[in-house]
């Protein structure tokens, strides 16, 4: 079946001391591990020093965005081809906070991702709904457009890599996680989404992670959901012991 799969986003945070030894903790305690994919999505400036840090072990490297241009004049951009040469592994795209910060919309996701696969990066779409959609009835037919828009004419095969991110807005840094049938319910409607998009076979294989205050306590609960296939973590990736209790919790 889908291995979970947990990334951290640690967003704008930590220096690079900070950064060396969290990615130090993790890689230490993630040394054996087989049960489950993870990756940790350092600032910009620390993907190298991290990079170096994690080498060798199974934690992979990502970056929390990236411009959809090969080069040129981007005052203060990275692109694709950067973030290979960094080491990194996967990109985040589309995440709530460039969406609404940055004005990212479907189309600038879609290009975003077909430039990372141009240079071999996997990418996690990241979709959801804001607390007044969904308390308008509107959260399905929300992130189906966002899904429908930023996997615009990739193919099956390119699906491979891709993993979904569903995160609702309403909980990201608040406290306020869904609940584990919450999350599923809106995970079986993505799914079914993608079976229209990309056939039954491999809409199955693709993990669709929830993000939203997941912490230790409440990881086991959420990951035991049929289709909830692992987590993107914000807060709680910060600190070893938080973000192993996760992976503990799920193992
Ligand atoms: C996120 O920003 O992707 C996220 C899920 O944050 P948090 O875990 O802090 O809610």
């Amino acid at each position: 079946m889908r291995k979970p799969f947990i990334a951290g986003n640690w967003k704008m945070n930590l220096h690079r001391n900070e950064a060396v030894s969290l990615a130090e903790g993790i890689a230490e305690y993630v040394s054996d591990a087989t049960s489950y994919d993870v990756a940790i999505c350092p600032p910009f400036i620390h993907l190298d020093a991290v990079s170096t840090t994690i080498s060798g072990s199974p934690v992979a490297l990502g970056a929390q965005n990236m411009n959809s241009q090969a080069n040129g004049a981007y005052t203060g951009e990275i692109s694709a081809s950067m973030l290979d040469d960094a080491g990194c592994q996967y990109v985040i795209l589309g995440h709530s906070e460039r969406r609404e910060l940055f004005h990212e919309c479907d189309v600038v996701v879609n290009d975003k991702l077909r430039a990372a696969f141009q240079n071999g990066l996997k990418a996690i779409v990241c979709v959801g709904e804001t607390l007044e959609e969904r308390e308008n009835g509107q959260t399905n037919e929300i992130v189906a457009e966002q899904v429908r828009g930023s996997l615009a004419g990739i193919t099956s095969e390119q699906m491979a890599d891709v993993t979904l991110a569903y995160e609702p807005i309403w909980a990201i840094g608040t406290g306020k996680v869904a609940t584990p049938e919450q999350a599923e319910q809106v995970h079986a409607h993505l799914r079914s989404v993608l079976i229209d998009m990309f056939g039954e076979a491999t809409a199955e294989t693709i993990r669709i992670q929830y993000g939203g205050s997941v912490k230790p306590d409440n990881a086991a609960e959420l990951l035991s959901q049929p289709n909830v296939d692992g987590a993107l973590v914000g807060g709680a990736s910060l600190t070893v012991d938080a973000f192993t209790g996760i992976l503990a919790a799920i193992s």
